[in-house]
């Protein structure tokens, strides 16, 4: 039998809003909880399921001007630019939606990079003009152990000043390694907040652990993270509960990490592998609906947006609440500086622009690109 992990603080949180209760007061909300949300300055987690439920969906216009505002106060109208490196696609977990999935059955080689690999994704993604990197691994502490993520984030650094990964949860003390080796920001999506579906889609191996993923982004805070991105994976359950969860989440890791930028990725399942199918599938309205009313719950919380989405949609996503956006992704190790080999990608990217041209889109909806780290200033002021 399975050990079951520590819960997280914030897990007793999480258990004060149930499903049935958090139903219950979305139905109730009426169009007079949506307009006093809107004029709140600290809104209250009530106030967010008023947002959040189809009682709002009149409003979001008006939403839209408010997120912008909230968006513009606190980050400008600037959109820092990152890219993902994948380091390997070997993963033991079956996560039934992953097309690195043990059992996805999807062909091509899997294989974890070497040292000089890394070196030279780095090199050519450098020489593209980024400065900040995600670096991804699949769940599989035997092929990409600890020791070996750490040297990755070290070579990284001598090309980047920002560096994240994007791994299986650690213990507090390995993202301390990290730390020391010069990490900044950690990305863990707990995939979905609701526990049932989570052991549905995760049918053995360690990830099947809720706590330890519900209590790994605290931990790598407390290890000194400074930056620390979370999301559930939009489609494996109601949108509407996981976006709740899921700002809930991110304003307790504001008060307990708050040393830490936080931010919100909104993954979206478009591709999956064909033993799975979408049961909650969201539309691209109801995609705005939830980034609109988590901006004006989170108004100082990042928001990030990956090309899974499509390049038109990610456009005219921009003004809505989104601060950091990859570009010229590949999801397959060696996908920069080997293009030749077929090796495993994790799924299909739908914004294929290169990073020339989605600078080039940010700019015409009138942002400011960013490639430099615009918070190191604010990391490394003197206490
Ligand atoms: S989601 Fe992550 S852990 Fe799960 S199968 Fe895919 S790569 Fe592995």
């Amino acid at each position: 039998m399975e050990k079951a992990s520590k819960n997280s603080p914030f897990a007793e949180i999480l258990a004060a809003w149930p499903e049935a209760r958090l139903r219950e007061v979305m139905a109730r909300a009426g169009l007079e909880d949506v307009r006093r949300a809107l004029g709140r300055e600290q809104l209250f987690p009530e106030d967010l399921a008023a947002l959040l439920s189809p009682e709002a969906v009149p409003r979001l216009e008006e939403m839209a001007h408010l997120a912008q505002r909230h968006t513009r106060r606190h980050f400008g109208r600037t959109i820092g630019l990152y890219v993902p490196i994948y380091l390997s696609n070997i993963c033991n977990a079956d996560c039934l939606y992953c097309g690195y999935a043990l059992g996805a059955g999807r062909p091509g080689a899997r294989r974890t990079l070497t040292q000089e690999e890394i070196r030279a994704e780095c090199d050519i993604l450098a020489r593209h003009g980024f400065q900040s990197v995600l670096l991804l691994t699949g769940d599989a502490p035997k092929a990409a152990p600890v020791k070996y993520l750490a040297e990755a984030v070290a070579l990284a650094r001598e090309y980047f000043p920002s560096v994240s990964v994007e791994v299986y949860a650690l213990k507090e003390e390995d993202y301390r390694k990290l730390v020391a080796l010069g990490l900044e920001g950690v990305t863990l999506y707990m995939e979905t907040y609701h526990r049932e579906t989570y052991a549905q889609v995760h049918p053995r191996g360690r990830k099947r652990d809720f706590a330890y993923r519900l209590g790994a982004s605290e931990r790598a805070g407390q290890a000194g993270v400074r930056r620390l991105s979370l999301g559930a994976l939009l489609g494996l359950y109601d949108w509407r509960l996981e976006g709740f969860w899921t700002a809930l989440h991110a304003r307790y890791l504001q008060k307990e990490c708050w040393q830490s930028a936080i931010s919100v990725s909104f993954p979206r399942l478009l591709s999956v592998p064909p033993r799975f199918t979408i049961r909650y599938p969201l539309t691209d309205k109801e995609l705005v609906q939830l980034m609109l009313a988590l901006r004006i719950f989170l108004p100082e919380v990042g928001f990030n947006l990956s090309t899974r989405e499509r390049a038109g949609l990610r456009d005219r996503l921009i003004p809505l609440g989104v601060t950091m956006m990859s570009a010229g992704s590949s999801t397959r190790p060696g996908g920069y500086s080997n293009c030749d080999e077929e090796t495993l990608e994790q799924f299909e990217i739908e914004d294929r622009r290169t990073p020339a041209e989605v600078v080039e889109a940010i700019r015409r909806a009138g942002y400011d690109p960013v490639w430099k780290d615009f918070d190191r200033a604010f990391f490394e002021a003197p206490t």
